[in-house]
């Protein structure tokens, strides 16, 4: 017997699973010296711990029995039919609450996704760049990715041709303050996208974590209700994680009633069912109109971080690199000149302890990856931090 062989065998699926270099390098942002913009971690200061707290405590008190049991596999009725009805902000009037299945955050979802839409070989459309923990639930079920390129207004619908889309299963979009661009779509690149979608027969699964995080402009109407008028297939996830806390695990996933349906099926064999509890303490929290008040205390805070980046970047960044200037959400983009990788920048950063994400891993798809760019987020380092880490970055990309 081979002295190395294991007592084991993986399936094919997991033996092509590899851990990115990336999240090596990254694993030093755990030191507390280190000044970390690489982390997607919504602010601490934005969870509503008394709210909770007396939600958890109410739905214990008075409904145990309910909270304590198994409940359906589509959710908690009550939350569903909050959902269906909170949609109506996002321009989506009629969503019936049959039409929501509660899922155990939107990372939930996109791996159901994957498990209903992709077998090895089937087309992906994705944004390029796009959300890294998408490309990596997508992955595990072998797709070939086709990237549909992106400018300085996100996604091009132009470039979404009949030849790229043929026989494309879905295209996976973030229309708001995407994950890692923090870019958003204007309204007449949402028309155009629904439109060709429709036309070309692709459905969208359109994921907005961050829509309600908008601290700057209008918010513009979502592809479920676009999509609906255009008559495109829209499944849309939308999370509690950003607007409460992401430790909640809270999702939910809005699509056609023949989709929920094979949906059910899917996370029936997952999990069963989203935590109860859960369920209801946020529906307890949320019910009367909670998060009208709490939202505007996140919106500000991300806005005054997002201010410090901005203002630290125009200070200390030479003028060959260019940046977006996020709406909402947490990321701002950073394209260095074509000679900068980003990697390798990283590789420096973090000898100073300073660390991000190089932009490479989140390109899938035929089209180069850019390797001169990087994502910074900018909600849970403190001012002075962000003035200190961004003034080293700044430094480091003159030396190359
Ligand atoms: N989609 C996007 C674009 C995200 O940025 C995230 C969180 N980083 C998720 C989905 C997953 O969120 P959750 O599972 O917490 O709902």
């Amino acid at each position: 017997m081979d002295a190395y062989a294991l007592p084991y065998t993986f399936s094919q699926r997991a033996q092509k699973l590899t851990s990115s270099t990336i999240r090596e390098i990254l694993k030093v942002t755990e030191r507390p010296e280190v000044i970390s913009f690489a982390g997607g971690l919504p602010s601490p200061k934005g969870f509503p711990v008394q709210a909770m707290t007396a939600a958890f405590d109410r739905v214990l008190a008075q409904n145990p029995q309910t909270a304590l049991q198994y409940g359906p596999t589509e959710g908690y009725a009550p939350l569903r039919a909050w959902v269906a009805n909170d949609l109506k902000r996002t321009g989506a009037h009629n969503v019936k609450p049959e039409e929501v299945l509660i899922v155990s955050g939107s990372q939930q979802a996109l791996d159901m996704l994957g498990k209903l839409f992709i077998d090895p070989g089937s087309k992906v459309l994705v944004e390029a760049p796009s959300y890294l923990g998408a490309l990596q639930s997508f992955s595990l079920f072998e797709p070939a990715y086709v990237s549909v390129p992106t400018d300085d207004g996100g996604v091009i619908p132009d470039a979404l041709t009949a030849e790229r889309a043929a026989g494309a299963r879905f295209i996976y979009a973030l229309p708001n303050f995407q994950n890692p661009t923090g870019l958003t779509l204007d309204l007449a690149r949402r028309k155009a996208l629904v439109e060709r979608c429709a036309q070309l027969q692709v459905p969208i699964i359109e994921d907005d974590p961050y829509g309600e995080l908008r601290y700057a402009g209008e918010p513009q109407p979502g592809l479920l209700g676009l999509g609906r008028e255009a008559g495109a297939t829209v499944i849309r996830l939308g999370t509690f994680s950003k607007v409460l806390a992401p430790g909640l695990r809270l999702g939910y996933i809005v699509a056609p009633r023949p989709i929920i349906a094979k949906l059910v099926q899917i996370k029936q064999a997952t999990d069963l069912h989203t935590a109860m509890l859960t369920q209801m303490a946020v529906y307890e929290t949320i019910k009367d109109g909670f998060l009208a008040t709490h939202l505007p205390v996140v919106r500000d805070l991300y806005k005054e971080q997002c201010g410090y980046m901005l203002d630290a970047m125009d200070k200390h960044f030479p003028e060959t690199v260019s940046w977006t200037r996020p709406q909402g959400g947490m990321f701002i983009w950073v394209t260095l000149p074509v000679h900068i990788d980003g990697t390798a920048l990283l590789a420096r950063a973090i000898e100073r302890n300073v660390a991000f994400v190089p932009g490479e891993p989140f390109f899938a798809g035929e089209q180069q990856a850019q390797k001169n760019t990087l994502r910074l987020s900018f909600v849970t380092v403190a001012e002075d931090k962000i003035r200190t880490g961004i003034e080293i970055l700044g430094q480091l990309i003159k030396e190359s």
